[in-house]
């Protein structure tokens, strides 16, 4: 949408407001409001000037004059607002040179494809993330001092391991693992999902499914797959959807990987491709009908999985779920077949659905960060020819201890996975998608969450040792 499409459509729909949204480095959605009579083709030209010392990880208190360049082909209208009001999604400059601002994710992306486009190999990269969430009426997190216990109440009454004798008649309840696919009244949430896709879909926004998951009252719902700064932008959508219709009915949503213990955690799988003059790069006569690129494209992501979990699993709770038995990765291996390893080759006959699933992210990420992020290391893979080596097409818990412990795996906790960061950088740092000035401001964040958990007494450390 051009700057006079975005300007037609507010007269369209008598917009009273316009609503200017932008991410922020964890990846948390933003807005200001403007009254719609202020955002005239002079305004989309100039952006707009806001204090970027309030945001978390940019600017210092005397340098915080900031610009939101606003994208027109992003605008959508608002389904939840009183007063008919259209969103934005923005990119962040500096005011005086109009440079993009490094720290801006949203910049970020977009540097990635125009930097996918100049190495050559292909102009479009396509995400599709399947970011999945929990529904709780309201997260109370009680913990008794003599009987250790989360207790966490989901939609009329979830259980845990800890709770699940406690709570009586469980008959209309999925079980721990039990929540795919059992039709109402063991799936409650039919209805409010319905809502959800539908909102969606009358905002614009191309959605093709939605179903309960594996665990007991969490959710997906189908996105389908887009370029990669316009999917990140949906993502933003989506969870932004999610949330406020569950709000609507005194329901709360997480993203958090994992708030149930002992029972299946939420992950983001991302499904990549990359395209090059209409034709699909990834398509090919290697395993799995891959191309060779593809190949190489998964052993980048393979090593440098562990600098990018600093991104795609940014949160203490995401090594949470990195852990075996609850169909989140923990190996850095590749397979068309079994789901335990980093990287899955779903299988399709259409060459143009060929895609490569990275597992291990999950939805607590910046979407633009992690996208790009992982584009840079399937990129690097590609350029430097990375071999991801044989795949592994047994289930991968079922070797011999000894053979397990030869492959490696993901990062244990979000310490380790900024020291791996720290070490192993340079690939996103390529053709400037991201700035090494950017990675020290992210970096300092995420610390900042290490040492709050850290230096946090644990419940279970009460039941341990008390
Ligand atoms: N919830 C699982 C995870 O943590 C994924 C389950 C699935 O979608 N098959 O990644
Ligand atoms: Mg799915
Ligand atoms: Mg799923
Ligand atoms: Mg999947």
């Amino acid at each position: 949408m051009s700057i006079k499409d975005a300007l037609q459509l507010m007269k369209d729909e008598e917009v009273e407001y316009v609503d200017i949204r932008f991410t922020d480095p964890r990846g948390k959605l933003q807005h200001v409001t403007l009254v719609a009579d202020l955002v005239d083709e002079e305004f989309f030209d100039e952006g707009f000037m806001f204090d970027g010392s309030s945001i978390a990880g940019w600017k210092s208190i005397d340098q915080s004059d900031m610009k939101l360049i606003l994208d027109p082909d992003s605008v959508y209208i608002d389904p939840f607002y009183a007063e008919k009001t259209m969103c934005v999604h923005c990119t962040v400059a500096e005011p005086d040179t109009n440079e993009p601002y490094s720290r801006d994710p949203r910049g970020t992306a977009i540097k990635a494809e125009a930097y996918l486009k100049s190495s050559g190999i292909g102009d479009t990269f396509y995400c599709g993330p399947e970011a999945e969430f929990f529904i709780f009426d309201d997260v109370r997190y009680s913990v008794k001092m003599n009987k250790v216990s989360f207790e966490v109440d989901a939609v009329d009454g979830a259980w845990n391991t800890d709770t699940q004798y406690e709570m009586g008649n469980m008959g209309h309840r999925p079980g721990i693992k039990g929540g795919y696919f059992p039709v109402n009244p063991v799936d409650p949430a039919q209805d409010l999902r319905g809502e959800m896709l539908s909102t969606m879909k009358r905002m614009g926004m191309k959605v093709d499914k939605h179903h309960h998951e594996v665990a007991s009252n969490q959710h997906e719902l189908g996105l389908i797959f887009g370029p990669l700064t316009k999917q990140a932008d949906e993502l933003q959508k989506y969870k932004y959807v999610i949330h406020n219709v569950a709000h609507a009915y005194g329901k709360s949503v997480t993203f958090m990987p994992k708030p149930m213990k002992g029972d299946n955690g939420t992950g983001m799988h991302v499904n990549m491709s990359i395209w090059k003059d209409g034709k699909p790069l990834f398509a090919g006569d290697k395993y799995a009908d891959l191309s060779q690129e593809a190949l190489w494209f998964i052993g980048g992501i393979l090593i440098h999985a562990k600098a990018l979990n600093a991104i795609t699993n940014p949160s203490t709770n995401s090594y949470k779920r990195l852990i075996p038995g609850f169909e989140a990765p923990v190996l850095r291996a590749y397979s068309a077949r079994n789901r335990s390893g980093c990287v899955r080759i779903p299988w399709t006959e259409s060459p143009k659905a060929k895609r490569v699933e990275a597992r291990f992210p999950d939805p607590s990420a910046n979407p633009y960060l992690c996208f790009a992020a992982l584009l840079m290391a399937g990129l690097d893979g590609i350029k430097n020819k990375i071999d991801p080596g044989p795949a592994s097409d047994k289930d991968l818990y079922d070797l011999p201890p000894e053979e397990l412990a030869e492959i490696p795996t993901v990062c244990g906790s979000l310490r380790e996975a900024l020291d791996e960061l720290e070490k192993d950088h340079e690939f996103l740092l390529a053709g400037d998608v991201f700035t090494k000035d950017q990675l020290d401001g992210y970096m300092a964040l995420k610390w900042e969450e290490v040492y709050a958990y850290e230096h946090t007494p644990h419940p279970i450390e009460y039941m341990m040792y008390y």
